[in-house]
């Protein structure tokens, strides 16, 4: 089977982000991952019911997505709103996204509150960043989908191999 790959939307151009702008990754793995079909671009912050754009919101404390799922962090805007419900929304549609597709493996655009995957902002809106993932991430991750930012496509790229390589034995139909 084909494996497919949920991307964020705005790596791949679409205009989702908080500010109205697009992320859009010129990678060329992704231009052929693209054509092959295997995409599912997906955002979540829209998904949970956010508008674009929308004010900037960061994981109180600098704590991971982890922390945000179990309730012990929230997701607030630079003035203090609460866009906990939001985040932890559009995290289940993406889980749901996908599942529908068979997804194993996801590329999400690094240090979003939602989609970051090796850093994520401290919590003071000042830029500041420290290791930790975000809501959607965490959530996937839970559920044994790999998450790698668009710095590490490559490295997606070797996993997918992994996968399709070991699917195959089973799948295989020719006459030995
Ligand atoms: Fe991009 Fe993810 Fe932010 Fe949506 S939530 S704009 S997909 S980084």
């Amino acid at each position: 089977r084909v494996e497919r790959i949920l991307v964020s939307a705005c790596l791949m151009g679409r205009r989702v982000r908080y500010d109205g702008a697009a992320k859009t990754s010129d990678d060329a793995l992704l231009a052929a991952w693209r054509k092959e079909g295997r995409l599912i671009p997906f955002c979540p912050e829209v998904s949970g019911g956010l508008p674009v754009p929308r004010p900037a919101a960061e994981i109180e404390g600098g704590a991971g997505g982890a922390a945000v799922l179990d309730g012990a962090a929230r997701v607030l805007t630079a003035a203090g709103a609460d866009v906990t419900g939001a985040f932890l929304a559009g995290a289940h549609a993406a889980l749901e996204a996908a599942r529908a597709s068979g997804v194993r493996l996801a590329i999400l655009k690094e240090a979003s509150p939602s989609c970051g995957s090796l850093v994520v902002h401290d919590g003071a809106f000042g830029g500041g960043r420290v290791p930790g993932d975000g809501v959607t991430t965490a959530l996937l991750l839970r559920h044994g989908i790999a998450v790698f930012g668009e710095d590490r496509i490559a490295e997606a790229g070797l996993r997918l191999r992994e996968l399709e390589r070991a699917a195959a034995p089973g799948e295989r139909r020719d006459p030995v």
